[in-house]
């Protein structure tokens, strides 16, 4: 089983529209992980049916007990992230500020704060219209914790592939250079760069490149929106070739993006001439990752 891990530097580059059109035109025996958490939407097009729901607990919170608690405030007076209120002379935690560290807990003489596990997302098993399973998850409101998320997502979905031979995994990852993509790198056989002609968006597949190198994973590129700019375009074709990348598609902008996102489809169901590039790209990355079965 191989893992496909689609990211990209920066937001906006058509990532998650590339991620859907390859779940749309790859082999038959795909896995789909969206690791996207912090604002997964690959169910949106994909009209998933749930099979299980699972919740996912992370990070600690304190929590007081007020039966025990004297308002000594010596809780208050250590709390680096000033997490502890007083009003009306009881004191109280503010959930948002709290950062689960356990060190009021320690300090409380009478024991009266204990850490309690917070349900920071959860993650979702479903069948999609395409007839291909696909892990998915949600981040809570304020939750943080988006990379162990992300491990959770990844690894939930490669036991599923491995258990039931299946030949790939592709990964919708996050954008930029943070944690969540981090945690979605690790263990893939490939990585499909998407960046666009634009200065930020070459900036920042250099930043992520730089990242991806750490992890020794081979990459391959598609460069979106390739007519936007033409130097820019240039740039990025000798920088690829510089790294030794493979540059594995160029995509002049197309409304057919927008189009296909707006009637629930990938631009690879909406478009013939997409469909046909999106099987060309497929045919690099098994060239790239090796023979199927
Ligand atoms: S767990 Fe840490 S951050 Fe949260 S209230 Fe206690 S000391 Fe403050
Ligand atoms: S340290 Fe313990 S007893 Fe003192 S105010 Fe905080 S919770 Fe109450």
């Amino acid at each position: 089983m191989k893992e496909i891990v689609v990211i990209s530097g920066k937001g906006g580059t058509g990532k998650t529209s590339v991620a859907l059109s390859l779940a749309c035109t790859g082999p038959e025996k795909i896995v789909l992980a969206d690791c996207d958490v912090d604002a997964s939407d690959l169910h949106l097009i994909l009209k998933p049916q749930k099979i299980s729901e699972d919740d996912f607990y992370s990070s600690d919170l304190a929590v007081i007990d007020y039966d025990k608690c004297t308002d000594c405030g010596k809780c208050s007076e250590i709390c680096r992230f000033d997490a502890i209120g007083n009003r009306e002379n009881k004191y109280y935690i503010n959930d948002l500020n709290c950062e689960g560290c356990g060190y009021c807990s320690h300090v409380c003489p009478v024991k009266a704060i204990s850490m309690v596990k917070q349900k920071d997302g959860v993650l979702t098993v479903s069948d999609t219209r395409l007839g291909k399973r696909l892990f998915h998850a949600e981040l809570g409101p304020g939750a943080e914790n988006s990379g162990k998320l992300v491990a959770k997502v990844k690894n939930t979905a490669k036991k599923y592939a491995r258990e039931n031979e299946y030949d790939y995994l592709l990964v919708d990852g996050s954008p930029g250079i943070g944690c969540p993509v981090i945690s979605s790198l690790s263990g893939a056989d490939l990585v499909v760069l998407v960046t666009e002609t634009t200065l930020s968006g070459f900036s920042d597949l250099k930043r992520v490149v730089e990242l991806v190198k750490k992890f020794r994973i081979k990459m391959g590129c598609i460069i979106n929106k390739s007519d936007i700019n033409a130097e820019i375009c240039g740039d990025i074709r000798e920088y690829l070739e510089s790294e030794n990348i493979e540059l594995m598609s160029e995509i002049p902008y197309t409304e057919d993006f927008p189009r296909a996102i707006s009637e629930g489809l990938s631009p690879a169901e909406y478009s013939l001439d997409l469909k046909k590039e999106f099987e060309q790209i497929w045919n690099k990355i098994i060239n790239l990752t090796g023979e199927m079965k």
